[in-house]
């Protein structure tokens, strides 16, 4: 799907929106949730302008990776009492996906119960 800039990720890349950071390198910013579903929820997106998961490439695979490895080092950092956590991507407004630049959600802090609701 097309990409559009006045997406609130895009505004917090930019700075024009503040945001809790928790990490910042080339390809990612990691900040907290602002509606946290779990007493640890924070978001990992990279600084590359992609709608959605289904719209990275294969060129992205690293970048993919990299996002995954940031969400488990931010957790880590955040102290989890026991190691557990949630790594969830939605993608596509049927999925539950309202922000449209790709993002990693991170959870952890509660009982997570599967299948989620
Ligand atoms: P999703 O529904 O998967 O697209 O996730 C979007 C997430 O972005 C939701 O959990 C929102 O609470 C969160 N969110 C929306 N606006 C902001 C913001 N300004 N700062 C931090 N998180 C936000």
């Amino acid at each position: 799907m097309p990409y559009d800039p006045a997406n609130v990720f895009a505004r917090i890349l930019r700075r024009e929106l503040p945001a809790q950071i928790l990490h910042e390198d080339d390809l990612c910013v990691a900040f907290r949730d602002v509606a946290p579903q779990a007493p640890l929820h924070f978001l990992v997106v990279p600084k590359r302008p992609i709608a959605r998961l289904a719209d990275a490439a294969a060129a992205d695979a690293a970048m993919l990776g990299h996002l995954l490895l940031v969400g488990a080092a931010v957790a880590r950092q955040q102290g989890l009492a026991d190691d557990s956590f949630r790594v969830v991507i939605n993608n596509g407004a049927g999925a539950g996906q309202t922000v449209f630049h790709l993002h990693v959600h991170v959870l952890a802090g509660r009982p997570l119960g599967w299948p989620p609701g």
